[in-house]
């Protein structure tokens, strides 16, 4: 028996996906597969989605099987198998590495469609340099936002070069056609698994985990945490609350030059830290007290802001010298692509737009690199101090500061006032338990308590053995005591 092959179609699928709204926003729902299965069926429908360019304007390849690489070991090992049986000793690394997608594209071309992939996910695939290179220079490829997270065999080097080459000034007009890159940050999960949230400071969380009541109400109150993240930032969007690490992996200092050689050019979805310190105008002024000494505002490289701070801004003057950048009013290049890749548009702005939940204008987008951030941003809940509120120093650790807060006061003709108070506050952050990370006061008080037996500092969450009120060794000890008599 051959495939099905459905000779009337009802005239009512016919229609409404001739209808190129409706193709171009049920499309990029279909997996690739479903799509040339459902053009197998008819004649009329093959020819309504090999010829409109709608239907593989947005073309997601990670999940497709024949485009991943049969063998992962590297050429030396596994390959020469496949070589020999081949028998083509031409063969390069690259051809072996990107087989699989190249024949998919050739297919792809020789159907008349490639021209139409405006978006191009292949996350998680096998895609090498040169393979990008390909994507952005030739003819035959009209792809404006490519996603390459987590892919396999790409040298990080090359495609840096061939970057650099892609925006040269004296570059063909109207090139590179990829306008945006997603390549820093994790690949999104697969629907239906829901990955674990990064966990945030919250007294809940504090009990043992080991009872299934207690990891339900952990459970919850990460949901709660996550909604009231929301909630204050108003959108879903990471980058634009406080989540910290963005990305697993720190970029290279090599990737911030190609960022700033680009940009204006392609968009990437990560962006520059704009910290004080890279700019070389400001991090050399001295406090004139010790000019000799290095001062703590010294220049950094550029570097890729990586961590997410949330709408709030600074935990004392609620801004930081850089200024956060305001939707709308700020320049693009200060805006990262937004994960997921959007379906249904190409362009970069459409990528970097963070979808508020109130409709109204999004929030200010705090990022820096974490450089920047060195003593004075707490890893568990995320506030901050910025280089006006604290000076901060070579190691970490918490200062107290003496702070002027401005209280609203009534005078005797009714009116309102505003009178300074000093008052102090414990600013900046320490590493007191590896597991934590460094950590804000607030944060040390809900996690760190000190033994009652010994009196030495340990963490309810990170030492699994402790209990309330002793560290573990002294609570494994006494328990054993108990056991022995
Ligand atoms: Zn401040
Ligand atoms: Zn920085
Ligand atoms: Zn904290
Ligand atoms: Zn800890
Ligand atoms: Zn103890």
């Amino acid at each position: 028996m051959g495939p099905l092959v459905l000779d009337h179609v009802p005239t009512s699928l016919l229609d409404l996906l001739n209808n190129t709204l409706i193709l171009r926003q049920t499309a990029p729902h279909l997996p690739i597969s479903s799509l040339c299965a459902l053009a197998k069926t008819s004649r009329a429908l093959r020819q309504i989605i090999r010829q409109s360019p709608q239907a593989f304007r947005y073309l997601d390849l990670s999940p497709v099987k024949s485009a991943i690489c049969p063998i992962e070991e590297p050429l030396d090992t596994g390959g020469n198998n496949w070589r020999r049986e081949r028998m083509d000793e031409s063969l390069t690394e690259d051809d072996f590495y990107s087989g699989p997608l190249r024949s998919i594209f050739s297919r792809l071309h020789q159907q008349h469609v490639l021209h139409n992939v405006h978006t191009l996910v292949l996350d998680g695939l096998s895609v090498t340099a040169e393979f990008v290179k390909e994507l952005m220079t030739e003819e035959r490829y009209n792809v404006r936002l490519l996603s390459i997270r987590e892919v396999k065999h790409l040298n990080q080097r090359k495609l840096q070069q061939y970057l650099r080459y892609a925006v040269r000034p004296s570059r063909p007009a109207g090139t590179p056609r990829v306008k945006g890159i997603y390549l820093f940050g994790p690949r999104e999960a697969a629907p239906l698994v829901t990955s674990p949230s990064k966990r945030t400071a919250s007294p809940a969380s504090l009990g043992v985990m080991s009872s299934p009541g207690a990891q339900i109400g952990a459970e919850w109150n990460q949901k709660s945490t996550d909604a009231l993240n929301a909630a204050l930032a108003r959108t879903e969007d990471r980058w634009y609350r406080s989540s910290g690490r963005m990305m697993t992996k720190r970029p290279s200092s090599d990737w911030a030059e190609i960022l700033q050689a680009c940009e204006g050019i392609i968009a990437f979805d990560a962006v520059l830290c704009r910290g004080p310190r890279h700019d070389p105008a400001k991090a050399y002024i001295r406090d004139g007290s010790d000019s000799s000494m290095p001062h703590p505002a010294s220049f950094l490289r550029p570097a890729i802001a990586t961590v997410a701070l949330g709408p709030l801004g600074c935990e004392s003057c609620h801004s930081c010298p850089e200024e956060p950048a305001i939707f709308g009013e700020s320049p693009w290049t200060q805006f990262p692509l937004l994960s997921p890749v959007p379906l249904h548009w190409c362009s970069t702005r459409a990528a970097q737009r963070p979808h508020t939940l109130d409709g109204l204008c999004p929030p200010p987008l705090y990022v820096r690199c974490e450089d920047c951030l060195k003593g004075r941003w707490c890893e568990r809940c995320h506030k901050w101090w910025d280089e006006n509120c604290y000076g901060g120093s070579s190691t970490a650790q918490r200062t107290e500061l003496q702070q002027t807060e401005l209280l609203e006061t009534l005078d005797t003709s009714g009116s309102t006032q505003l009178i300074p108070k000093q008052t102090i506050k414990i600013v900046g952050v320490r590493r007191d338990c590896f597991g934590c990370g460094h950590t804000c006061i607030s944060c040390k008080e809900l996690f760190i308590r000190q033994c009652k037996n010994c009196g030495n500092e340990y963490c309810r969450e990170d030492n699994d053995a402790s209990s309330d009120t002793m560290c573990d060794w002294c609570n494994y000890t006494s328990r054993r005591t108990v056991e022995m008599y």
